[in-house]
């Protein structure tokens, strides 16, 4: 289990990122697919201390509305979780960019998450030639069907 969250990138202000919010943007470092077009899931080394990076956070309250946890894959990491909580903790809405591969940890996460945005690439039968992981389809449109209101679920056409 990850003690800590492993983060690739950090964008410390975007106002496009969280729906009528300011906001930070928490780039989690890897992804369990292999999609041709992203280099994303070859890093292996975590880029930043998570834990100099809420301390960053706890600078920025009142001045950022939300913090987003994007990818990489977030929901590939067991200390999403407690990095969740603890941006909670400070005040901030909390915002996911999922692939929508692990639904049952969406599930779990939903109730600490004020806004969602789910990748779908392609239909169910398509995803292998983009992921070029062995029957990845059906868990991203499970999650389209549990990510649904308060949460705003944006569909995300790829191209091939
Ligand atoms: S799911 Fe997203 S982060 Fe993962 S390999 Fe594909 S494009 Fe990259």
């Amino acid at each position: 289990m990850d003690k800590k969250l492993r983060v690739g990138g950090f964008t410390p202000f975007t106002a496009i990122d969280f729906p009528g919010a300011l906001s930070a943007v928490v780039f989690c470092q890897g992804c369990p697919w292999r999609c041709r077009y992203c280099h994303n899931g070859e890093q292996t080394e975590s880029k930043y201390d998570w834990q100099q990076l809420l301390q960053h956070l706890q600078t920025r309250r009142g001045l950022l509305d939300a913090v987003v946890f994007s990818g990489g894959e977030p929901t590939a990491q067991s200390a999403l979780e407690t990095a969740i909580n603890g941006v909670l903790a400070l005040g901030f809405k909390v915002g996911l960019h999922t692939a929508g591969m692990y639904p049952r940890r969406i599930a779990h996460l939903l109730p600490l998450l004020d806004w969602a945005s789910l990748d779908i690439k392609v239909l169910p039968e398509n995803y292998d030639a983009i992921t070029r992981v062995p029957n990845s389809g059906a868990a991203p449109w499970q999650s389209a069907a549990i990510l649904t209101t308060p949460l705003q679920v944006r569909l995300t056409p790829t191209p091939r």
